[in-house]
This record gives C-alpha cells, structure tokens and sequence, in this order.
C-alpha cells in the first residue's frame, strides 16, 4: 500500500487513539493477576448496560454466543422457529441453528436492506419463537413495527445489535428494546476489543441469571462445584473489559464521527453510488457505510487501482449459503438483488475529509452520472 492508500476499516488508527490508556489498564489487569472474572469484568458490564439504557449486561466470549446464549435461555429449541432476515451475518443463522431450531428467512426492505416487518407477519407459523431483529450496517430494524407485531404473536424479540453499539430508532437505544440482544465487540465493530469479545444486555433479571450461569459452566452461585445446568464455556476475559472500558468512553464521539463521515459521502458522492435510506426516526451509527451501483465490478476495480479498501456485507445472502440451503424456502428478490449491488465504502472515525472526497473522486469517474441503479 502507498501512502496515499485508504483503508476500509482504520483498526490501527483507532486503537492508538486510546493506546496510552490501554496500556496502564492492562498493567493493572497483570498486577491484580485475575484474568478471569477480575473487577473490570464487573465495571464495565455496569456501564455498558447504562449506556445500552437496559438493567443488565454479561460479558460474553463473542457476539456468535451472546445470541445462542439468548435463545437457549429463552428455552428456544428443537421444534421452534425463528425469524431472521436473509441480509445478515451467518452468525444470526447460527446461532438460530446452535440451539437447535429452524431459521424461517424474509425479506428486507427495499431502501434500507433492514428486516420487512410485512415479511416477518406472513412468515408468522404455529411454531415460531422469535425473531431476530438485526440491526444492519448501524441502523435499527424498524421497532416501532415489529415490536408490536411480536406481542400481537407472543413471540420474543431478541436484537442482533453487533452492528449497532449506540443506534437508536424512536429514541429508544439498540439493546434496550427487545427481551435481550447480543453484541459483538469483534476488533471491526464500532465498539471493538483487541480479540474476540461479546455481551447480552437485557433488563429481565431473571434471563440474564441463567446467561451468565450458562456460559460459566452452568455452575450454581452458591457453590463453585456445584453445576446446576449444561453450561459451556463463553466468558469475557478481564483484559479485554479492561480494553472495552476504555473504549467505551470514546464511543459517542466516535459513533459523531462516522455519522460526518456519513454526511460529506451523501453530499459528494455520484448519483451512480446511492446510499442506503435512513428510516426518519431512525439515528443510525453507520457501522458501514453501504451504497448500491449498478456496475459494482467497474467500482471496485477502480477503488483497487486507487488503493482505497472496500468490502461486500454480503454478497452471498444466508438463504443462499451451502450450509443454510435446506431453509431456502422461497426467494428473497429484495435480498438477492441488493447482494448483487451493495459496496461497502471506507469507514472509521479517522476518516478525513481529503479521504473521503478522493474516493468520492473515484467513484465518480468509474460510475458516471449518468449510470444511476433504476
Ligand atoms: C459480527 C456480527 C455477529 C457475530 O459476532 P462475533 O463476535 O464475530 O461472533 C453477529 N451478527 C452480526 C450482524 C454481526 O455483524
């Protein structure tokens, strides 16, 4: 990469923001010497769930297990079915599949790739437990909509908000809304560790009880050798708590700054590249910053020749992984098409102005004006 290189995603950049006060966290985590379920396990479980603006928070080993976690403590199982929207990560399929239940997948809306809650109602079925409202690219699923459709079908809302660390939609914050939600702190997210890292946050006290007991070896509080349920293994070490407490006091700036960045990209970018919508009562925190074009082959390889990072989220949607296709039951046009189109521009709160006016640059000059997707 040349110097005048821009990458997708600025990992290093963030993390030598906060370098200095990393390391005097993690001197204190090697004095103390309790790597596992030292006090800033504790604190910073506290302060993530207020600033989630739920009750409870458990550390977790990463955002995969936080929504297992979740549903095998709701008792979602074998003969259950789970609604999930086909524009996702895997990881909300498999965790739908960890515990055992079937994903029935819908479609998204057409402007913001984010679950169509029409869809999720007609995908309704004796059997289903839940749905999984993901919160893609840093914008909330629209709960205003689905919220009310779940308590119409006594189904749980459990949100998948790995993408989604201070996103809020009528006001209401990512994590604070459904009966629970996982979140990841992959090193990518917009609130990252230096590793592998997760949370459930939930206000039902007695949910996040049997969490947290789940993933410490199902063992009883009152007797470290007395194991109560089938548990496993899925804590968050102490020095990764150490790292997220630092991190999460710069989140709101951060989230400030990618929502800039947001900004300048609408304000500049070709009308061949057309951003996501943002539902109106919606305050996204631009995880990603998603666009569609028509040539998407003519974009990347000009972004390449240019030496700015892009990615794709996703162009292979879940219904049409080798390993989900037997729940393919019907096709998701809305899904499919958008995974042939969507580009994933660069995004990191150290974003420049300069950074982005030149990808804009370039975008303009391999999409044209004129080359607008219908
Ligand atoms: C990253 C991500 C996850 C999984 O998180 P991990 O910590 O990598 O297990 C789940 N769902 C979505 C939508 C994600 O983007």
């Amino acid at each position: 990469m040349t110097d005048a290189s821009i990458p997708f995603l600025d990992v290093q950049g963030i993390t030598q923001l906060v370098r200095e006060d990393l390391d005097l966290r993690w001197k204190g985590v090697l004095t103390h010497g309790r790597f596992i379920g030292g006090p800033e396990v504790e604190t910073f479980e506290a302060r993530f769930a207020e600033y989630c603006e739920s009750r409870h928070c458990v550390g977790v080993a990463n955002g995969t297990d936080a929504l297992e976690l979740v549903l095998a403590a709701l008792g979602i199982g074998p003969g259950d079915e789970v609604i999930v929207p086909a524009n996702t990560f895997v990881a909300t399929v498999e965790a739908v599949c960890a515990v055992g239940a079937r994903p029935r997948f819908v479609d998204v809306e057409p402007d913001t790739l984010e679950i169509d809650t029409d869809a999720a109602a007609a995908a309704v079925g004796p059997r289903t437990a839940a749905v999984m409202a993901v919160h893609m690219f840093g914008q909330m699923a629209d709960v205003d909509r689905l919220v009310p459709l779940a308590q119409r079908h006594g189904l749980a809302i459990v949100e998948d908000a790995a993408q989604a660390h201070g996103a809020r939609f009528g006001g209401r914050r990512a994590g604070s809304v459904g009966v629970a939600a996982g979140f990841s702190f992959y090193p990518g997210k917009n609130l990252g560790a230096l590793g592998d890292a997760g949370a459930v946050v939930s206000s039902d006290e007695a949910l996040v009880a049997r969490i947290r007991q789940l993933a410490n070896h199902g063992r009883a509080s009152s007797g470290r050798h007395l194991h109560e349920l089938r548990g496993r293994n899925s804590r968050l070490d102490t020095l990764q708590a150490a790292v997220l407490a630092v991190k999460l006091r710069s989140l709101d700036a951060d989230n400030d700054r990618r929502r800039w960045a947001m900004r300048r990209y609408r304000e500049r970018l070709p009308a061949g590249c057309l951003p996501l919508a943002e539902h109106p009562r919606a305050e996204p925190v631009h995880h990603l910053a998603v666009v569609q074009v028509a040539d998407r082959a003519a974009a990347t390889a000009a972004l390449d020749a240019a030496g700015i990072g892009w990615g794709l989220h996703y162009p292979v949607p879940c219904h049409r992984q080798p390993a989900f296709v037997e729940f393919a039951d019907e096709p998701l046009p809305t899904t499919e098409l958008a995974a042939q189109r969507i580009l994933s521009l660069p995004m990191s709160p150290t974003l420049t102005v300069a950074q982005i006016g030149r990808v804009c640059q370039v975008l303009d000059q391999a999409t044209g004006p004129d080359r607008r997707p219908p």
